[in-house]
């Protein structure tokens, strides 16, 4: 299916979804849901309300966070934690299961698939009798052009491992 195509698609789902919640169907909603279904990219939400203030003025920020939350509830978008305090999103609806690689130097995301996970996750269902509702697999690394710089120095600067007990990277 073509990327129109499903932004057209998505833009219904989203419309059923306030109309049925009672949410105001407000052209700034549906131009967040836009800027996400046109983007290949995953997007946090200042990023998405740079691109959307180049184009409509009157947007704020809290009209993209708020909208964001919306889509999130209703499927359309999937948000990730990439990075302990910035929530990245990505559309959803049409797009097919895949997993992440995160470079740690240079922020780079590149999407993967393969269904050797699909089936460790119907495996583990099946033996713990657990319901599987979704998955989180993210590869952390450095990517073809940064692993030869430093990686090293870089990571006592990187804020994806403060998180971490000192001991897990020296
Ligand atoms: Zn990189
Ligand atoms: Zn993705």
């Amino acid at each position: 299916m073509n990327q129109e195509l499903l932004l057209q698609r998505a833009r219904h789902l989203f419309d059923d979804y306030l109309k049925a919640h009672r949410l105001r169907r407000t052209p700034e909603r549906f131009a967040v849901l836009e800027t996400l279904y046109r983007s290949n990219e995953h997007l946090d939400a200042e990023k998405i309300y740079q691109l959307l203030r180049r184009r409509r003025r009157s947007i704020s920020r809290a009209t993209v966070y708020n909208t964001l939350d919306l889509l999130v509830k209703c499927e359309l978008a999937l948000r990730h934690q990439f990075e302990p305090h910035q929530a990245r999103y990505e559309r959803a609806y049409g797009a097919r299961q895949h997993d992440h690689l995160i470079c740690l130097h240079c922020r780079k995301v590149v999407e993967f698939c393969d269904p050797r996970i699909h089936q460790i996750s119907t495996r583990m269902g099946a033996l713990f009798d657990f319901r599987i509702a979704h998955h989180s697999l993210i590869l952390y690394g450095y990517c073809s052009d940064c692993h030869g710089k430093s990686a090293h120095t870089e990571s006592s600067s990187n804020p994806l491992l403060h998180d971490l007990p000192k001991s897990t990277h020296r």
